[in-house]
């Protein structure tokens, strides 16, 4: 009788998302180029794999045995910065990566331009869909039908699919949703096309994930010191069951965008051991740690204050049993601003 050979791990990653990696752009989408870095140091030192995604993607799907750390870096928008600081770190480490763009911007003062993409791709990197224009995919222009809203979004993904195609030969039919949001309908747009569609909220996954709703891990501004990094490299997807949102009067809810009268959405984990269930922490994005309740192998959570307009998330964590190494789930929410209007992106 045999071991396994990676004895106690199950097959899951982690993916990591930057912007800029620059001390002079905006702060929240930013990490310095020191701290870049270190990042990508550490990942060396401690026994990560950095695999490029899609191999970690068909990996996965095809149930191939994976090592205990696997990554994929990526970065959005296909900022000038990717090429001049972080590609000489990647480099020297020998990391593959992963550029999603807007096919529309590309070239573009502060943008990466087609012949530098190439020349990453041609070193083994992945340049992949980020939509023509960057809109968000959620959103209804003003009198806009509900048709016509599926044609523009659908554009959006297979005209930069098309660019891509036509640019560089290849598209490996990887989407990132820009802004991280998205809704049931934008996920079947997605489907419709097989895309694999990336996200922004965090946490580690395995085979069970939403292929249309993928979690990264993004780095930028206050998110980027070390400590939060080595939490969440080490990160592994929460063994659940069952996931269900509801509004706290028992109505499910399937789009992560709030109805205007939910601000405090319930999130109810069922998790494979009522041990586990007792480890689970969760928190909410501005409110820090909230109660959790446990019955069995449930674990229920709602915020103590209302969710603000904008983006935000839950997360919960247990403990896995490794050193060091903590299970993490992390749900989506968007909600619009109390006259009914969409936030703006600060
Ligand atoms: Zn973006």
């Amino acid at each position: 009788m045999f071991l396994l050979i990676y004895s106690g791990s199950i097959a899951a990653a982690v993916i990591v998302q930057y912007h800029h990696v620059d001390t002079e752009t905006p702060a929240a989408t930013s990490i310095s180029p020191d701290l870049f870095a270190q990042h990508m140091t550490y990942l060396a030192d401690h026994d990560f794999e950095v695999w490029a995604l899609p191999r970690l993607l068909e990996a996965l799907r095809n149930g191939e045995p994976m090592p205990e750390k696997v990554v994929a870096i990526t970065f959005d928008d296909g900022y000038a910065s990717v090429y001049s600081e972080a590609m000489p770190v990647l480099q020297k480490y020998d990391f593959p990566f992963t550029v999603f763009v807007n096919t529309a911007l590309v070239g573009g003062a502060g943008y990466m331009n087609w012949n530098e993409l190439r020349e990453l791709a041609g070193e083994g990197n992945t340049i992949a869909n980020h939509t023509v224009s960057h809109p968000h995919l959620v959103r209804r222009l003003e009198d806009e039908s509900q048709a016509q809203w599926r044609v523009r979004i659908k554009r959006e993904m297979s005209a930069a699919e098309a660019v891509l195609r036509n640019k560089l030969g290849h598209s490996p039919k990887l989407l990132a949703y820009p802004y991280g949001e998205y809704n049931p309908g934008v996920q079947a747009l997605a489907k419709e096309l097989s895309l694999i569609a990336f996200a922004q909220h965090s946490g580690a996954f395995d085979k069970n994930v939403d292929w249309q709703a993928m979690p990264r891990f993004a780095f930028g501004g206050a998110y980027t010191a070390m400590a939060g990094f080595i939490d969440k490299m080490n990160s592994l997807p929460m063994p659940l069951k069952a996931v269900r949102v509801s509004d706290g009067q028992g109505q499910q809810l399937a789009d992560p965008l709030l109805p205007m009268a939910v601000s405090r959405p319930v999130l109810t984990l069922q998790l494979n051991t009522p041990e586990l269930a007792q480890q689970v922490s969760c928190f909410a994005s501005g409110q820090g740690r909230i109660d959790v309740q446990v019955k069995g192998h449930t674990v229920s959570t709602r915020p103590e204050q209302s969710l603000p307009a904008g983006r935000s998330r839950i997360n919960c964590t247990a403990a896995s049993g490794q050193r060091g190494r903590f299970y993490w789930y992390s749900e989506f929410f968007m909600r619009k601003r109390a006259d009914g209007s969409w936030y703006p992106e600060p």
